[in-house]
């Protein structure tokens, strides 16, 4: 019998996107919509919380946010506030106790939280919470934040979550709602991305700016780092309960995750693919007949290398966008059959040239090494790559899954290494000096850039990678 395989998806990949809205008679709708703005940050599960200030009540499933809602399950969801979350899991963490938000009911009365983010000390606090007797439902460390405020006995609603809060390490970006109020937190760090905007008076938190556009909703400003904003009746009010941290922004969002059209950490994100792209053809130029992005991911840098050489941009490549996480496998094994599906090369552009392919980056390197013997295989002369990041040393511990330290090809190989593994005639990357220096951040100031410098901002201790171990046992 022919079973699922999984597409190849040699990639760090973002895990969620959050969206919340306060105060409009379409909360959920509009959060239905921005989830689906928001598809790229997550496609295994999307959920929907909403209140009508009496009940909260909550509809969630795996599969993209299309497949999950239909208008009956969004009818059930009636009131004025809502909050969604869209969720990329590891390959096998496909159970629905992990799907967000997650709705709890305790002595403070019921609250739903949306998490973007990862915490380093979630192993450690969830064996402390265990220990006293709690009973976890799923794998999540966004779990043990809801257990932490359940066991709190403030009494004002943004006291508990700022106290909460205060015991956790590493990276969130979280969206509580209660039949009340909103509450918007990132961590003092600000690894994941989350924006205020506004549409016809009511209020709305987000991971992107995309998700306000496909709504007609209009940009406030970012949550800054350490920052919380409490959302009800009353108004917003700001807060700053955590002590201050250095900013440590994921630059990732940047070169990868994020969607070109957004603004993120202050800056639109196709621009800085169009610097680093530039600043990639100063550093590592190559004589070549044709630029040609690995889509999508290499499309922005592509375009600002073409521009900066002077080489002409070809589509070399051709994308098959309406492919899944896993596929069918056909009785007769197709070799590289994973990024087949994905990537098409045309001969017509590619045949007799020497063609300089662009990616965003190269994780585990066997994407890469399909991809150069593909485009070989279309008849180019000369292949050559470059990659419009630093060599990828090092996991993410902050919210973005990566595969183990081990997995990751510049981890234990030198860069001529990786271009004999992959098949290219020649391969560049851009320097982590230059990295900074397209994001307008030269002296390092407000990036994490941490799986490729290895300077991690929050300490990753032995529990950081228990718990990528345990999550993975788990899951
Ligand atoms: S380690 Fe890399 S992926 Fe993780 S937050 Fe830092 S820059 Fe982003």
């Amino acid at each position: 019998m022919p079973g699922r395989i999984p597409v190849d998806d040699d990639r760090f990949h973002d895990r969620c996107g959050l969206f919340g809205i306060f105060g409009h008679p379409e909360a959920a709708h509009l959060t239905y919509l921005g989830l689906y703005a928001l598809q790229h940050r997550g496609q295994e599960a999307a959920g929907i919380v909403a209140s009508d200030g009496l009940r909260l009540r909550a509809e969630k499933g795996m599969g993209l946010v299309n497949d999950v809602f239909t208008d009956d399950r969004l009818r059930a969801l009636p009131g004025e506030r809502a909050i969604g979350h869209v969720r990329y899991s590891t390959a096998g963490d496909t159970v629905s106790a992990n799907v967000q938000p997650i709705l709890i009911d305790c002595h403070r009365g019921p609250i739903a939280l949306g998490h973007n983010g990862n915490l380093v000390n979630a192993l450690l606090l969830r064996q402390e919470l265990e220990a006293a007797g709690s009973i976890f439902q799923s794998t999540s460390d966004t779990e043990v934040i809801l257990h932490l405020y359940a066991r709190n006995h403030r009494e004002r609603l943004e006291d508990a979550i700022a106290a909460t809060l205060s015991k956790v390490m590493g990276a969130f970006s979280v969206l509580f709602l209660t039949e009340d109020a909103l509450v918007a937190a990132r961590d003092p760090w600000g690894f994941r991305p989350l924006v205020l905007g506004k549409l016809d008076g009511s209020a709305i938190v987000c991971s992107e700016t995309c998700a306000l556009d496909l709504i007609d909703a209009e940009y406030v400003r970012d949550i800054e780092p350490g920052e919380m904003v409490v959302i009800d009746a009353g108004g917003q009010r700001s807060f700053r309960p955590f002590p201050p941290e250095p900013p440590s922004q994921c630059i990732f969002e940047h070169v990868y995750f994020a969607r070109p059209d957004s603004q993120v950490f202050g800056r639109n994100v196709l621009a800085s693919r169009l610097e680093l792209g530039r600043q990639l053809a100063r550093e590592a130029p190559c004589d070549a007949d044709i630029v040609v992005p690995v889509p999508d991911s290499g499309m922005g840098a592509a375009l600002g290398y073409a521009q900066e050489s002077g080489l002409p941009f070809e589509w070399g490549l051709i994308r098959n966008h309406y492919v899944g996480r896993t596929f069918i496998e056909p009785k007769q094994s197709i070799r590289s059959f994973g990024v087949k599906v994905k990537l098409n090369p045309v001969r017509r552009i590619l045949e007799g040239r020497r063609v300089l392919l662009i990616d965003d980056s190269i994780v585990r390197g066997t994407t890469s090494r399909t991809i150069v013997g593909m485009v070989r295989g279309a008849g180019a002369r000369e292949v050559h790559m470059r990659v419009s990041s630093p060599p990828t040393t090092g996991p993410c511990y902050y919210g973005i899954d990566t595969p183990l330290k081990s997995e990751l090809i510049a981890s234990r190989h030198s860069v001529d290494e990786i271009r004999r593994y992959i098949g290219a005639d020649s391969l560049g990357y851009l320097s982590h000096e230059g990295l900074l220096r397209a994001v307008e951040d030269a002296e390092g100031r407000r990036h994490c850039s941490a799986c490729f410098s290895g300077r991690y901002p929050v300490a990753v201790s032995q529990s950081a990678d228990q718990l990528r171990l345990f999550e993975k046992a788990r899951s």
